[in-house]
């Protein structure tokens, strides 16, 4: 009879099979009260599911834990939501016909067939919402029943939709031998739909839900197949969640870095250039060498030395570091010699033969560099090295190419040519925990000027059960208690996740949260005890025998695109004084105060601010407004009666008031102050602002 072994690790005895949800009565009244499914050996189940073996269970409730809802709890809520609109919506268009509904990390959606009748819009969303309300309202439960396949496909084949006789081919394809569906409510009187399920008891349970737009789709994303609608909607536990949910997709629409970007003019992505290919225009170039003229100073202050690497390098460089033929898939095709090329042409050698050939190595050619550790192992092997002279801390902003599958390219997050804040460590063993260290402070530093408080590190260890990995396990035990060390100096919180280190050393990753809440995902700062294998790197120790250097491969911030992406966000585009393409705009009231306008500009730019002046005969207001919409963190308005006093009036963008009057070398000294400090001091102390 089952033995039901509990999170906790206690077991529960039963005389005969029992549901989830009588397992859940039997430990308390609140918990099957707040239980909306069960996860039997790991797998998501109804709470209805009959438990007949020996199995280990937990009861899936809505609470939040660590500040989230419990994500397998949104998922039966969202899959239950899905059907519920989408009786909703055969109760509102009848002749729609159904094709396939699945949740989604942030909601759900449903693929309907509106052919042969009148299409939706989101002016039907009201309805439909009320609707939706109204099935929620009735608390009907979500009831499984099951056919044998053949049965199964008879009653969907009389039923005339060929898009579920298709979704039930596949299950089967899959190894179904029953098909199941899910009625809301009674089967055989209430709306009912093929689905493997599982779902939440009843319709009651769905706390609050959206309908949020539409888009369209194709039947299996082919677009030479039937044209769909794609109705979107999300659902939470909770009122509170889904308000909460909703603000931060505003927020997230009014910072979308791609918006932001054409709006600012920072960045721009061109078809005749390439998908993926990020053209730095001169105010997005502007925020870049900023942030590289940041990241380089602190590397110098480390006794980091810079290197700079072709685009390019021989198939065999990359042969030997392992990166071809491995990651082929994720490469751009390599470039072949004039000379081959046309031996090839001449040979009549087939796609499929060069592919071969250049795996073999009898062709060579070139590859768009996918890294560039190889380029720096390189520099280090091309000269000797004593102990005394490591670590070797070769640093390089390097761009990569990799080949990233179209479809959703469009922003900076996904590119296929993109700059890495790189650098390669080269150090004896017995200076891998001080390196790491070095490494993990830059990091807070850059963090903290950006006010960026809120990241959490990973470190990857090696899975104590497998053998795949390279090195010593002494030093790779000393290599990960580093990493460790090196993680809570940073003072944030950190797991450690076993299995996460690839084959070749542990590894820190960073993951950022935005001032929205949102994780982003940015760098790593990583071990390698291989490539050094690989290359044969050496150094002379101190008993003159030649060792094994470790590598370090570090690009903490990920790649400058990346990065950048995520601060046009962070900020909504109102980069820090440092940060921003314009940095101060001078506003003349009228004709009366252009020269002493003039004078101002000239004074800002002789101090190295990026200083515009807005000579045209709008109003004030208005210029004010121009200035706004770039989002310029401050505009110097000046008139007549400034002139006379040497004045300025200075707005400091997103303050509604004035932050009231400067004098003129006070204000340019102030600004300067601001930028070169990285905004340490900032010239709205002097309002005490
Ligand atoms: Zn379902
Ligand atoms: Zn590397």
């Amino acid at each position: 009879m089952p033995r039901i072994t509990l999170p906790d690790g206690s077991v529960k005895e039963f005389a005969s099979p029992v549901t989830a949800a009588e397992v859940a009565a039997s430990i308390g009244a609140g918990l099957a009260k707040a239980a909306v499914g069960a996860k039997v050996d790991g797998e998501l189940r109804d709470l209805s599911a009959v438990l007949d073996r020996d199995c280990a269970l937990a009861i899936v409730t809505p609470e939040k834990r660590e500040g989230g809802a419990d994500a397998d709890a949104l998922f039966l809520i969202r899959h239950s939501t899905a059907h519920v609109m989408a009786e909703a919506i055969q109760n509102l268009f009848p002749h729609v016909k159904l094709v396939y509904g699945p949740p989604l990390e942030t909601g759900f959606y449903y693929d309907i067939s509106f052919e042969g009748g009148k299409a939706i819009s989101t002016d039907d969303f009201p309805a439909l919402e009320a609707e939706m309300a109204r099935i929620v309202a009735e608390n009907r439960p979500f009831t499984r029943y099951e056919l044998p396949a053949a049965k199964g496909m008879e009653k969907l084949r009389a039923e005339g939709s060929k898009f579920k006789v298709d979704n039930a081919e596949r299950a089967q394809e899959a190894g179904s031998t029953t098909l199941s569906w899910y009625a809301t409510g009674t089967p055989g009187t209430n709306w009912e739909d093929l689905c493997r399920g599982p779902h939440v008891p009843s319709t009651g349970r769905i706390g609050a839900f959206k309908l949020t737009s539409l888009a369209s789709s194709y039947w299996k994303g082919d677009e030479r197949l039937d044209r769909l609608t794609r109705v979107y909607g999300t659902a939470f536990a909770t009122k509170e969640e889904l308000a909460a949910h909703l603000t931060q997709l505003d927020e997230a629409k009014k910072r979308d870095h791609r918006v932001l970007g054409r709006q600012l003019r920072l960045f721009h992505i061109d078809e005749m250039v390439g998908q993926g290919l990020i053209l730095w225009t001169p105010n997005g170039s502007i925020v870049r060498q900023e942030l590289q003229n940041f990241i380089s100073d602190e590397l110098r202050k480390q006794g980091y030395t810079q290197v700079f690497t072709p685009h390019i390098g021989k198939l065999d460089l990359y042969r030997t570091s392992g990166h071809f033929p491995y990651y082929r898939e994720s490469q751009y095709p390599p470039i072949i010699e004039h000379d081959q090329l046309s031996m090839l042409a001449k040979e009549g050698c087939t796609c499929g033969e060069l592919a071969n050939r250049l795996e073999k190595g009898e062709i060579d050619g070139y590859l768009l560099k996918p890294m560039n550790c190889p380029h720096h192992i390189r520099i280090f092997a091309s000269a000797p090295h004593s102990y005394r002279d490591m670590p070797v801390r070769l640093s390089e902003f390097g761009t990569v190419y990799r080949w990233e599958q179209s479809g959703e390219i469009g922003g900076m997050t996904r590119v296929r040519g993109f700059t890495q804040d790189d650098a390669h460590l080269f150090c004896r063993e017995d200076q891998v925990a001080d390196e790491l260290l070095g490494c993990l402070s830059l990091v807070k530093l850059i963090f903290g000027t950006l006010g960026m408080n809120e990241y959490r590190v990973r470190v990857g260890l090696r899975d104590p059960d497998s053998a795949k990995y390279v090195g010593d396990p002494r030093n790779w035990d000393k290599a990960e208690e580093a990493c460790r060390t090196a993680a809570r100096t940073l003072g944030v919180p950190f797991s450690e996740e076993p299995g996460e280190a690839a084959f070749y050393g542990p590894k820190i990753d960073f993951v950022v949260k935005d001032v929205i809440g949102r994780s982003w995902q940015l760098g790593t700062v990583q071990v390698d005890y291989n490539l050094p294998e690989r290359f044969d790197l050496s150094y002379i120790g101190a008993d003159n025998q030649q060792h094994r250097p470790v590598m370090i491969h570090r690009a903490p911030f990920g790649s400058m695109e990346r990065f950048v992406g995520c601060l046009i966000e962070h900020f909504a585009g109102a980069f820090p004084l440092w940060l921003a393409p314009e940095q101060v705009r001078v506003l003349p009231i009228s004709e009366k105060s252009a020269a002493y306008a003039r004078e101002l500009h000239a004074a800002l730019r002789a101090a190295g601010l990026r200083a515009s002046l807005d000579e045209s005969n709008d109003r004030i207001q208005g210029k004010i407004k121009d200035a706004s919409d770039m989002k310029v963190p401050y505009c110097a308005v000046v008139g007549p009666r400034d002139a006379e006093g040497r004045k300025v009036s200075v707005r400091a963008f997103g303050t509604e008031a004035n932050l009231g009057e400067i004098g003129f070398d006070a204000f340019v000294d102030g600004l300067a102050r601001e930028y070169r400090s990285r905004g340490a001091e900032t010239v709205r102390s002097v309002f005490g602002k």
